[in-house]
């Protein structure tokens, strides 16, 4: 563990939260053009490459010294150098939080396999956080990535779990949530929750074990009570019958577990694993 490292994997968090800005972008946008039925269909590739980095609002291109992680934005004062158009803090949010997570991976894991493992889930949990939240898609890609690299880590017994568990995790994941909307649309006679959030759900069931489901959806669910409480509360134009994104919370329960499982020991959480 030294500094220099230390240094070098919050560079490659930085550079690699700007090119999870772009994903979070425009592969939202991608899937809105593919499944408008316009023509012509390009591929997802395509997309995140083409046209290169240019301001949304004047379409300049942007040059790589305009394009530097947190430093531009913060000598452009958070604007288009051409044409002063404000740009949103979110960029720098999303390079800062990847960068964080890629220095702790190292910080925690040194040198091993674990630190990909983990940078690998928490780089996939930003984007599916940020694109949920802005687009309300939890796009299949991320999703069929999230579930594919748990259940290959996990035969390598790199998450913790084996490769049994994770199986387990990965399919009652898909059923509790399949069962959870079925009874929310015999209630309400409509679908509460995505198809997006059942498959993050088996995503999820993969890393961390059919255990571990409970807990997340529990957590999940009183995190969303509770800030649609506190929007309630302020008054906004937020309503009960609009969509809310669940993802984001579903990301963020993951976290609460990942941390009670592999950093310490959260006393809220032993109810849930008693067994
Ligand atoms: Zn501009």
């Amino acid at each position: 563990m030294t500094l220099g490292f230390i240094i070098i994997f919050s560079g490659f968090g930085l550079i690699f939260g700007s090119f999870f800005n772009v994903v979070i972008y425009r592969l939202p946008r991608a899937l809105d053009h593919n499944l408008s039925g316009n023509f012509p269909k390009k591929s997802l590739l395509t997309y995140l490459s083409y046209p290169g980095s240019h301001c949304t609002s004047c379409k300049q291109s942007i040059s790589w010294f305009d394009n530097i992680p947190v430093l531009s934005w913060l000598f452009l004062l958070g604007r288009c150098r051409f044409c002063r158009t404000l740009i949103s803090p979110i960029y720098v949010i999303v390079e800062v939080i990847t960068m964080l997570f890629f220095t702790y991976s190292y910080w925690q894991y040194g040198f091993t396999a674990e630190t990909f493992v983990w940078t690998t889930f928490f780089s996939i949990m930003i984007l599916l956080f940020f694109i949920d939240l802005q687009s309300f898609y939890l796009p299949d890609i991320l999703n069929y990535a999230l579930i594919g690299f748990g259940l290959f880590f996990s035969y390598f017994g790199l998450t913790g779990i084996d490769f049994i568990t994770s199986i387990i995790g990965g399919i009652f994941g898909f059923l509790s949530f399949f069962l959870v909307n079925f009874i929310y649309r015999l209630w309400r006679k409509r679908d509460g929750f995505g198809g997006g959030d059942i498959k993050l759900l088996a995503g999820l069931g993969s890393w961390f074990g059919v255990m571990s489901l409970m807990p997340i959806i529990i957590i999940s669910s009183v995190l969303a009570i509770f800030f649609t409480g506190i929007m309630l509360v302020l008054g906004s134009k937020y309503k009960m019958t609009s969509m809310l994104p669940f993802g984001p919370f579903l990301v963020l329960s993951a976290l609460i577990v990942y941390t009670n499982l592999y950093l310490y020991s959260l006393p809220m959480m032993r109810f849930f694993y008693v067994l």
